[in-house]
């Protein structure tokens, strides 16, 4: 029997979706400025146990030291996003993140890692002209969201766990958010929360590359709903790769998670199949190049055929000394033994794997979007990082606009009231997440989960022209109809892990569309996006990036609002 309204309807003021920095830092904060409105967090996972912000290794980028300034913070950040970067923006990003750290550390009781003298350790992280990642060992991001998870089960705010986002629904007037359509995954039944103001921070995830690092409750979820509702999107074809993904076959879940870009730093050296050096063929900098730089290598090797048993290359760090490599990276050893590898003293299979996505929603530095009522942060947002996001200012984005986000929340409610939900829109969602339930020839998803992977691993992966990006919009259209055509083995609902794996393809495909779409558009190569036909990075001056809506790209101009090319806003460069 198919459902035609939601089973269940409950109120909220403030609904968070998704429990990463963004969505706790954001709950901590509205509920802090407003302790009398009800906050909720809604999460497809369990609170404190998923999302990426817990699998941040490296650190946390902000300016603490006396000789390093905002400044400084915010021109690595604009120059390392090839000036993409909506500059109000990234200027909130370096000058708030003092304050986030502050409280981090101060108020919810994070132990980072500290100097003898009792300042806080800061690493050095590619990229930047400083060191100031702050770090706890390399498990920062485990200290960052225990502490916040502790805080927010200590107070008094509403949690939907093991609840999936799948639709923002509109008022009946069109005008502003009314709330969001949920599944509840353990009884498979539909509830509508009414909300005043949601904020979406279900970061993002390119999990549609055939090798990737995010967790795999990421799937886009958020991205396909702004999508659906109208929303413009921003730098969508910017999708970071990490150079040294874990390569162990295909059996294991630890393929494509990342061993950590210190290796590199530390002197690490990257091998083809025929156990020869390569990078210094590409780049002055060789193992020591940006992200960017160095996965690009690596895949024009890999497409030489030069590669390892699995596909990839090998990472190879044994003329460190072996006792010197296992003290260094003791987890990294540990994990590379896991998979049957030697990282101290032999040889690692690596490969590039997708990590980031620079794109998301177009917003303002208060968090609002172009839906009145609906906010964003973190990884769902985009033009914090433009073209590439410096390692460290990834949980830097997250906490910071979380809890911009919270304080804009809180505000914005006082003078806010419910709305009445637009019945079709709910009818319209639910239709749509039933449509696998229909009777038909069951099959197996990994086919369809397969070409998705390869489509935009070959096709709109680290390197792209024209003719790949038209041939992979007409693929991912064909899978898309694919989907449309698929047919659930089972009827249950309740944790019925398949349909929400189709659930998860959906998304995915639909962002993908929009980054192959955007990648066509942007007719030269700047950070991350490098076209084999357009190899240039065109004009600074002429910076514009891509806004995509109702599935057209248009082209729109960066404002150098503080600083344009050419200039710095450091004192005494010369
Ligand atoms: C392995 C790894 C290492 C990293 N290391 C670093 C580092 O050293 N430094 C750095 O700055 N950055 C690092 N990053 C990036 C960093 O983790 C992210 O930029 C940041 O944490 C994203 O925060 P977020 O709150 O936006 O999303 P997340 O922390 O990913 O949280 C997203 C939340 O949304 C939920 N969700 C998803 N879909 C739905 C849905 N449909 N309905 C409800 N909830 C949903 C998820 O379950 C999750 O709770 C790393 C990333 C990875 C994968």
């Amino acid at each position: 029997m198919v459902p035609k309204t939601p089973h269940k309807t409950l109120s909220t003021d403030i609904l968070i979706l998704g429990s990463g920095g963004a969505g706790l830092f954001a709950a901590l904060h509205a509920h802090k400025a407003a302790p009398e409105l009800s906050v909720t967090v809604a999460v497809k996972g369990l609170l404190g146990k998923c999302g990426c912000t817990r699998m941040v290794q490296g650190g946390y980028n902000v300016a603490l030291a006396r000789e390093d300034s905002v400044e400084r913070h915010f021109m690595d950040t604009i120059q390392g996003g090839a000036w993409l970067s909506d500059q109000e923006l990234a200027w909130k990003l370096v000058v708030l993140a003092i304050e986030r750290i502050r409280e981090l550390e101060n108020e919810l009781g994070c132990f980072f890692d500290r100097n003898p003298d009792g300042t806080v350790h800061q690493k050095a992280f590619a990229g930047q002209t400083f060191d100031r990642t702050v770090h706890k060992g390399d498990l920062t991001g485990i200290e960052i969201i225990n502490r916040l998870a502790e805080q927010v089960w200590a107070r008094d705010i509403g949690r939907l766990e093991e609840h999936r986002a799948v639709e923002l629904i509109r008022s009946n007037d069109g005008q502003a958010i009314s709330g969001v359509l949920f599944i509840d995954m353990r009884t498979g039944e539909y509830v509508f929360v009414r909300a005043k103001a949601v904020l979406l921070a279900t970061g993002g995830g390119p999990t549609m590359y055939r090798y990737h690092t995010p967790s795999g409750d990421k799937t886009c979820d958020g991205l396909a709903m702004a999508l659906r509702a109208g929303l413009p999107l921003r730098d969508m074809e910017m999708v970071q790769f990490h150079p040294t993904g874990l390569l162990a076959g295909t059996h294991t879940r630890m393929t494509g998670t990342v061993l950590e870009e210190g290796l590199r730093g530390a002197g690490g050296y990257l091998l083809n199949g025929a156990k020869e050096r390569f990078m210094p063929r590409y780049d002055a900098k060789a193992e020591r190049a940006t992200r960017d730089v160095v996965s690009r290598a690596m895949f024009s090797e890999m497409r030489k055929g030069n590669t390892t048993p699995h596909g990839g290359l090998y990472i190879s760090m044994g003329h460190l000394g072996a006792q010197e490599v296992t003290k260094q990276f003791k987890g990294m050893v540990e994990r590379c033994a896991d998979c049957g590898f030697d990282l101290a003293g032999g040889l690692v299979e690596v490969v590039p794997t997708a990590h980031y996505m620079m794109g998301g929603v177009e917003f303002g530095p208060d968090c609002t979007t172009a839906l009145p009522g609906l906010f964003v942060a973190g990884e769902d947002s985009g033009g914090v990082h433009g073209a590439n996001r410096l390692g460290g200012n990834g949980v830097a984005n997250s906490t910071v606009f979380g809890a911009v986000a919270g304080d804009e929340m809180a505000a914005w409610v006082k003078s806010a009231s419910h709305r009445e939900p637009e019945r079709a829109a709910l009818d319209a969602a639910i239709e749509f997440c039933e449509r696998p339930f229909r009777r038909g020839a069951a099959a197996s998803l990994e086919p369809l989960r397969d070409r998705l992977h390869s489509v935009m691993w070959e096709k709109v992966g680290i390197l792209r022209d024209a003719a790949s990006l038209q041939s992979a919009q007409a693929e991912l259209q064909s899978l898309d109809e694919a989907l449309n055509d698929y047919c659930l083995p089972t009827p249950v609902r309740e944790f019925n892990l398949t349909w929400h794996d189709w659930l998860n393809l959906k998304s995915l495909v639909a962002v993908s569309r929009a980054i192959a779409l955007a990648a066509a558009a942007r007719r030269e190569s700047r950070g991350a996006h490098f076209r084999t036909d357009f190899p240039d990075s065109g004009s600074l001056e002429q910076s514009a990036f891509t806004s995509i809506k109702d599935g057209v790209v248009t082209m729109k101009p960066v404002a150098f609002t503080r600083v344009a090319p050419g200039q710095t806003l450091l004192r005494n460069v010369a």
